[in-house]
């Protein structure tokens, strides 16, 4: 039998026309607040069950508990946030901020039907991705090229590609990579999983620290299946001292005379040389990244990058290469479950026009690597005398802004930031900031908030200010 308390919990009907909730209602919609309201009578009715609680709670009570879940699930939609962390692609921040023309190609996509897939002066099915591929062959000089819906995908689909022709006994099909290489890049994406996936069977050589050509040639003897070589670039990290790993050339070499492909996971993936991007100091620190065009030229059969890391593009993954193999990946049953969403495609085939026509600063992130040093101070001091002028304890520092997603680990780009400390110290402060709107996302470094002056876009400087005023003022 229920016992007296349990009967005196509230119904939830009556909680539903509490005038607390009537906001709740408006943004999240009836159902979910309905839901909600019964997982929190639910709990309450478990913690009298278990003798945690004496008395039931209120309808109030109730109301306030639910108001509070409701908040919490609003806040986790998508918001606009200012990146002054200093990290251009930050993979948590959604990576590379779009171009103008990439926005309104966006909206364009997105007003109507669209000629995706259809051959406007034949009335016929045509291929997806036509200008986006033409462009991305030209760009990179490779015979072929095919867009999926991340470089995770493209991997995945270049390697069951691999994978979709002989095997043994053994499993699938051996695919080599150097233990050097078998590497975790942000969370989810390992690669002896990706390749466990595919179907392939992994083949491993060498140590973690020195991989020989000797020692790919050994597994071609040891294993009659192999179906390919992997190279994956070390992007997120570096390693240093007693290293050596053959070059890609040499891997080429090897591959073409076993008659198997060599398979670059570049990543990152510029299309321009970043060290030559102009006179200014801040892109010298990325010579020798390997460019698309460059690992195509040092004989990867198949090259796989991503479009919003250096690229500067929407979210989207790209096999270039030989034309056969790509044409295999193109029709392998996997690559319709990868493919690009139209909406990334519009954003892709605009960034890869102004690409196309050498107009790179029109791309945020190729912008924000190649503003020189005095503009990105000259910012940082007008930021610093506004915060100071509105009581701010802030000063002009150094700091080091970084391209991060995953690439270019390690290769610094001078940059300048404000350090701001306020009596709630740097996390609490950061914390106001993030729940403001747009939010603004900061850097903690050596216990102080700073604000870097390379990575917040042009025109948010006056909404930043204000948050940061705002913000300051929440403490008191
Ligand atoms: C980032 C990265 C990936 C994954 O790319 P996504 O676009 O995030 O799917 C794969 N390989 C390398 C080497 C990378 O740097």
């Amino acid at each position: 039998m229920a016992s007296p308390t349990l009967n005196e919990l509230p119904r939830v009907d009556r909680v539903l026309s509490h005038p607390a909730l009537a906001l709740a209602a408006r943004a999240l919609g009836h159902g979910l607040v309905t839901e909600l309201v019964r997982l929190e009578i639910d709990a309450a009715r478990r913690e009298i069950l278990a003798g945690e609680r004496l008395v039931a709670p209120t309808e109030n009570e109730i109301a306030e508990g639910v108001g509070r879940s409701a908040s919490a699930i609003y806040s986790r939609r998508t918001r606009r946030v200012i990146n002054a962390t200093g990290i251009l692609v930050h993979t948590n921040l959604g990576r590379a901020p779009l171009s103008e023309a990439a926005r309104q190609a966006v909206v364009e996509a997105s007003r109507g039907y669209g000629s995706l897939e259809m051959d406007l002066s034949t009335g016929k099915r045509g291929g997806r991705a036509g200008f986006a591929e033409s462009a991305i062959r030209a760009l990179a000089g490779a015979e072929e090229a095919f867009v999926v819906n991340n470089c995770a995908a493209a991997v995945l689909l270049v390697l069951a590609t691999l994978a979709s022709r002989g095997g043994s006994r053994h499993g699938g099909p051996g695919i080599i990579v150097s233990r050097g290489e078998l590497i975790e890049i942000g969370g989810s994406f390992r690669v002896p999983s990706i390749l466990e996936e595919s179907g392939a069977r992994l083949v491993e050589v060498g140590t973690t620290n020195r991989t020989h050509l000797a020692d790919y040639e050994e597994a071609f003897e040891r294993h009659p299946d192999i179906a390919g070589i992997l190279r994956v670039h070390q992007g997120n990290f570096r390693m240093t001292g007693f290293v050596e790993r053959p070059t890609v050339r040499e891997l080429a070499e090897l591959a073409k005379r076993r008659g198997v492909p060599l398979v670059k996971d570049l990543g990152g993936g510029a299309l321009v040389e970043l060290a030559d991007l102009g006179e200014h100091q801040s892109s010298r620190g990325f010579a020798g990244e390997p460019t698309v065009a460059a690992c195509v030229r040092q004989g990867a059969d198949l090259v796989c990058f991503s479009g919003d890391k250096v690229l500067g593009g929407p979210q989207a993954g790209i096999i270039v290469g030989r034309r056969a193999l790509v044409d295999r990946a193109r029709k392998h049953p996997l690559a319709r479950a990868l493919r690009l969403g139209r909406l990334p495609l519009a954003a892709l085939e605009a960034t890869l026009a102004s690409y196309l026509c050498g107009r790179i600063d029109e791309v945020p992130v190729l912008a924000m690597v190649r503003r020189p040093l005095d503009l990105v101070e000259a910012r940082a001091e007008r930021w610093c005398a506004v915060l100071v002028a509105a009581g701010a304890d802030a000063h002009v520092v150094e700091t080091e802004s970084e391209m991060g997603g995953g690439a270019l680990a390690d290769r610094h780009i001078s940059s300048r930031g404000v350090v701001i400390r306020d009596g709630s110290g740097p996390d609490a402060l950061a914390s106001r900031l993030r729940s403001g709107d747009p939010a603004i996302v900061a850097r903690v470094v050596d216990g102080a908030l700073v604000l870097d002056a390379r990575t917040v876009l042009d025109g948010e400087d006056e909404v930043l200010l204000e948050g940061v005023v705002a913000a300051l003022a929440r403490a008191v």
